[in-house]
């Protein structure tokens, strides 16, 4: 016969092993479904399903030669390229992507070796070097791509509003 404290003990051992295994549970489906949100993103991006690759183990789907992780943002589907960064290495993150012309500028950055699609990066070789991290200030062009969007986004949100009455 055990004590109670024995029996306490091997049920906090359960119950811990039990958390450790459903967290890792959770982490895998949630990996799968980011791949997926990235491979839905690259189709809406005209990419046809047999050039994608799915990795839900990575979380990733790649396309092109280009590796992209997805997320949800405000109901839409977005992409985030994962490439190395120029001046470390360090596997890092674009800024999200909705659409061509985002993942153009993102590709036109990585052609001329900048870090300006990277986010959430404190480069240590460019702290090193003493460079700014601060991005690039947007052309005229695109702040007024920019611009255009943010108007047919208030249109869409306001056409939205008029449809669904306040209670
Ligand atoms: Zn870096």
């Amino acid at each position: 016969m055990s004590t109670l404290a024995e029996r306490a003990m091997a049920e906090m051992a359960r119950a811990e092993a039990e958390h450790e295994r459903t967290s890792q549970e959770a982490a895998a489906a949630a990996r799968k479904h980011d791949a997926q949100i990235a491979a839905r993103a690259l189709r809406r991006l005209g990419v046809h399903p047999e050039e994608i690759e799915v990795d839900g183990d990575r979380g990733e789907a790649r396309a092109d030669g280009l590796t992209f992780r997805g997320f949800v943002r405000y109901g839409d589907d977005m992409l985030q390229i994962v490439a190395p960064c120029p001046d470390c290495g360090e596997t890092v993150g674009s800024y999200a992507i909705s659409d061509l012309f985002d993942l153009g500028r993102v590709l036109r950055y990585q052609e001329r070796r900048e870090s300006n699609w990277i986010i959430s990066h404190n480069c240590p070789a460019r702290k090193c070097a003493g460079q700014s991290t601060q991005p690039q200030p947007l052309s005229q062009a695109e702040q007024l791509v920019a611009l255009i969007r943010q108007i047919a986004r208030n249109e869409a949100e306001n056409a939205v509003a008029e449809l669904v009455p306040e209670r």
